[in-house]
C-alpha cells in the first residue's frame, strides 16, 4: 500500500483512502462493498449551462447566427464553395464544420466524406433525494469500474449506471430497466433510502473507434472539419478542442505549442481513412 500511495503521489494530487477516510468524505458508503478509495481533491465542476450560453452569447456577439429546426438535408460542392440544403433555407460557404453529434458520419456521407465509424452509445442519468443524508458536501462518488457515478447537486443526487449501450442516431429516452439497474448498484454501494426517481433523462456519447476525438479537415475533403466523437467528455474538452479546431480552420498556427501539434496528428480524421 506504501509503494502505491507513492506512486499515486508522483502523477498527481491523488490521495489514497483507507475505508474509513472514505466514510468520513461519504458517509453512506457501505462497508461492506469498498475497501479502499482514491480522492482526487483537484477535481472541479464546469457549470455547463453556463459555459454553454456564455459560447452562444459570444457566437452572436461576433455577428453569428443559429438557425434552429433546420436540418441539413442536401450538401452539393459546388466549385471551391459547398451549399448545404436545410428545410427551409440554403446556405453558401466555403468551409462546413461537421459537429453533428451522432449524426456526424450521416452529415460526412451527405458531403460525400467516407464514413469514421463513429457510435452512438446511450447513457441514462436520473436524479433522487435520499431521505437519510445531508449530502451536499459530498463529492462525486464513482465506482473504480465504472458501474455507476453519483454526483450532488443542489436539491437531488444525480446518479447513472454508466452505460454504453449501442444505439443509432436519433432522440433518446431513459429506459426503466436503466434506471432500474442504475440505483441497483447505487443501493447496494451506498446507504441510500430513496422513495422515488425525481427525473430521468438518457442522451448518445459518441465515440470513435479508439475512443478520442476526432479534430481536423477531412483526408479528401480538404474544406470539411470533422469536430466530432467526444465521447463523455465533450464538456470538460470543449474549451480546448473549440480553440484547437479555431486555430486550424483559422490557419492559425501562432498560438500551438508542441503539445499541441502533436494533438493535431493524433486527433486527425487522417488516422481512420489511411
Ligand atoms: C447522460 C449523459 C451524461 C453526460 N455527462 C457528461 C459530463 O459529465 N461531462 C461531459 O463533458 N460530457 C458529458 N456528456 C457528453 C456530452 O453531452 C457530449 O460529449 C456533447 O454533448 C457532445 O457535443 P456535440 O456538440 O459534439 O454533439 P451534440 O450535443 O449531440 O450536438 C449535435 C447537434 O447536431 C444536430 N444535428 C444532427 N444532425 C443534424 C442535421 N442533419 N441537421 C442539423 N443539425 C443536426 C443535433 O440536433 C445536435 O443539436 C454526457 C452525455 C450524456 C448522454
Amino acid at each position: 500500500m506504501n509503494n502505491l500511495r507513492k506512486e499515486l503521489s508522483k502523477l498527481s494530487n491523488l490521495t489514497h483512502m483507507n475505508i474509513e477516510e472514505a466514510q468520513k468524505l461519504v458517509p453512506a458508503i457501505k462497508s461492506q462493498y469498498v475497501s479502499e478509495a482514491l480522492f482526487d481533491p483537484d477535481a472541479k465542476d464546469i457549470d455547463v449551462s453556463t459555459l454553454h450560453h456564455y459560447y452562444i452569447n459570444q457566437l452572436r456577439a461576433c455577428g453569428g447566427k443559429i438557425l434552429l429546426s433546420q436540418r441539413v438535408k442536401k450538401i452539393e460542392q459546388i466549385g471551391t464553395h459547398y451549399e448545404v440544403v436545410c428545410d427551409t433555407v440554403r446556405i453558401f460557404c466555403n468551409k462546413i464544420v461537421n459537429a453533428a453529434g451522432a449524426w456526424a458520419d450521416e452529415i460526412g456521407q451527405l458531403a460525400g466524406c467516407k464514413k469514421l465509424g463513429l457510435k452512438p452509445l446511450r447513457r441514462t442519468a436520473f436524479s433522487f433525494e435520499p431521505d437519510n443524508w445531508d449530502y451536499k458536501d459530498w463529492p462525486v462518488v464513482i465506482d473504480c469500474e465504472e458501474e455507476f457515478y453519483i454526483k450532488p447537486e443542489t436539491g437531488s443526487i444525480i446518479g447513472s449506471p454508466a452505460d454504453e449501450t449501442e444505439d443509432i442516431p436519433r432522440d433518446v429516452y431513459a429506459e426503466e430497466i436503466d434506471i432500474a439497474i442504475g440505483m441497483d448498484r447505487i443501493t447496494a454501494a451506498l446507504d441510500f433510502k430513496v422513495k422515488s426517481i425525481q427525473s430521468s433523462w438518457a442522451g448518445l456519447r459518441t465515440f470513435t473507434p479508439d475512443r478520442n476525438p476526432v479534430v481536423g479537415f477531412d483526408k479528401k475533403h480538404k474544406n470539411f472539419f470533422w469536430l466530432a466523437g467526444q465521447g463523455g467528455y465533450g464538456i470538460q474538452t470543449a474549451p480546448y478542442l473549440g480553440k484547437l479546431s479555431s486555430d486550424l480552420i483559422l490557419g492559425n498556427t501562432y498560438s500551438q505549442t508542441t503539445e499541441d501539434s502533436e494533438l493535431i496528428t493524433a486527433l486527425s480524421p487522417n488516422r481512420f481513412n489511411k
